[in-house]
């Protein structure tokens, strides 16, 4: 399933958004849960809506999620 965002949605603020350095904060045990198979989202239902709506910690993750997948 691919999921395009508009852009209104993009520039929609989520009120679960905790911001970027919030959701940095934990990004490391929310892709460990990627890793495992489980939801991150349900463990970290902030920074899965602001992984949605800012690019660049979107990009953060990618390279984080892909390191560990390489060390794993
Ligand atoms: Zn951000």
């Amino acid at each position: 399933m691919t999921e395009k965002l508009t852009l209104s949605e993009l520039l929609l603020a989520d009120p679960r958004d905790p911001g970027c350095r919030a959701g940095l904060e934990v990004i490391d045990r929310y892709v460990e849960l990627e890793l495992v198979g489980k939801d991150p989202a349900e463990g970290f239902p902030g920074l899965a809506a602001h992984l949605r709506a800012c690019s660049a910690c979107r990009l953060d993750h990618d390279g984080i999620l892909q390191a560990a997948r390489a060390e794993a």
